[in-house]
């Protein structure tokens, strides 16, 4: 259970964000007192604060299995992923030449919208000439359909994005067949992935060994919100979206937010000596969930196989059910879950997700997504179970 203030509730909307680790804020707060330097100076304090980002970079970089030149410290996942769709765009489809960009159906907007604004040539002023792009269809389960994707694979692709596990269902991607036909149908192409959802749960350093750059967020992991990172593998090359003092070897400017990339670095170091325990421990609890509520609730609807999702994730469809009706009635009886889509003004809309997944939009607006995560415990999913279920009963005609 979570404390919120003077209420207690069952969160279980990790998905969305985890709460800030202890330990996380026990590594931050320095850095909101008196370490409080500007990492790109030259005095003892800016000596300190810039210490203190290269120790953190050191970290990410283990964890992710790259090399600490490779890592640039962004604004979080979306930063991140706009800056390898633009940064790789810029660099490899210049004014005068075609290139290619192609991605999944099921990414995340971040990486979707930049792609889509490519492609009908509105990042033009970024330097990004004509792009064609593709999305690429997934099967039923939410994974990608290879043979779609060779086929749309060339010597002209620039970049392919393909997200190592999606948000809303948690179905995990075949990275390293992804990687493999990119090698042989596209060898001049950079391959991204967003492994922003998957951090918790995937081993980051073999996702980083199958591409070429990687986004991951902060506040997925336990970390601070609005800090995140790019892996930028050797020799691929970006172009910096965010020019200024040269910060992060000229690939993104702008002073260090110092206390969160701290807070980052110690996240993923926790998540990624937990993961093994946690894996089991969250997958187990996501079990005892699902079960309970398909036994209980008629007709409910698993949206993916539990085989190919992350541990943490329970997307389940209550055919009949309204989702932003019983969002509501969750949440006054204090368990936060989720639609798994919706966008800044807070309404929801047909997920593109289970629309590329071939669920009828009337379909979509019956699920929700439960996502657990390190705060998960066996009370708050028996809670949670009892809450849904009449609920539900009182929702269905
Ligand atoms: N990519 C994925 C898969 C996500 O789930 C999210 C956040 O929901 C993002 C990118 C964006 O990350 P951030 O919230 O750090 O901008």
């Amino acid at each position: 259970m979570t404390g919120t203030g003077a209420a207690s509730v069952v969160y279980l909307d990790h998905a969305a964000t985890s709460p800030v680790r202890p330990e996380v804020r026990e590594a931050m707060a320095p850095f909101a007192a008196d370490r409080f330097g500007n990492a790109s100076g030259s005095h003892r304090i800016a000596r300190d604060a810039r210490l203190a980002v290269e120790e953190a970079r050191e970290q990410v970089a283990d964890v992710l299995g790259a090399d600490p030149a490779e890592v640039v410290f962004t604004s979080g996942g979306t930063e991140a992923d706009n800056l390898a769709v633009y940064g790789t765009l810029a660099d490899r489809a210049r004014s005068g030449e075609t290139a290619g960009a192609v991605c999944s159906a099921i990414e995340h907007s971040a990486v979707l919208e930049p792609m889509r604004a490519a492609a009908r040539g509105a990042a033009a002023v970024l330097g990004i000439g004509a792009v064609t792009f593709h999305e690429v269809g997934v099967s039923g389960d939410g994974v990608i359909d290879l043979e779609l994707l060779a086929r749309v694979l060339g010597p002209h692709t620039a970049l392919v994005s393909v997200m190592t596990a999606n948000n809303e269902v948690g179905t995990i991607q075949p990275l390293e067949a992804v990687a493999d036909l990119v090698r042989r149908h596209a060898p001049v192409a950079a391959l991204h992935t967003d492994a922003v959802q998957a951090a918790p749960y995937v081993d980051l350093a073999t996702v980083t060994g199958h591409c070429d750059l990687v986004s991951v967020s902060a506040h997925k992991v336990g970390g601070p919100k609005g800090v995140g990172a790019l892996v930028v593998r050797a020799p691929n090359q970006i172009v910096a979206m965010l020019r200024g003092g040269g910060q992060e070897r000229e690939r993104r400017s702008g002073t260090h937010d110092v206390a969160g990339i701290v807070g980052m670095a110690t996240a993923l170091r926790l998540v990624d000596e937990s993961r093994g325990r946690e894996v089991t421990r969250v997958a187990a609890l996501r079990d005892r969930l699902a079960d309970a509520l398909c036994c209980a609730i008629p007709n409910t609807i698993e949206s993916a196989p539990r085989s190919d999702v992350l541990p943490g994730h329970c997307h389940l469809r209550f055919p009949g059910v309204e989702q932003e009706e019983l969002l509501v009635l969750l949440d006054r009886d204090g368990v936060c879950a989720s639609a798994g889509s919706a966008c800044a003004s807070g309404a929801i809309e047909p997920s593109h997700v289970l629309l590329a997944m071939g669920v009828s939009p009337a379909a979509a607006g019956s699920a929700i997504r439960f996502s657990l995560g390190y705060t998960t415990t066996e009370a708050d999913v028996d809670q949670a179970v009892d809450v849904v279920v009449s609920a539900v009963a009182r929702l269905r005609p």
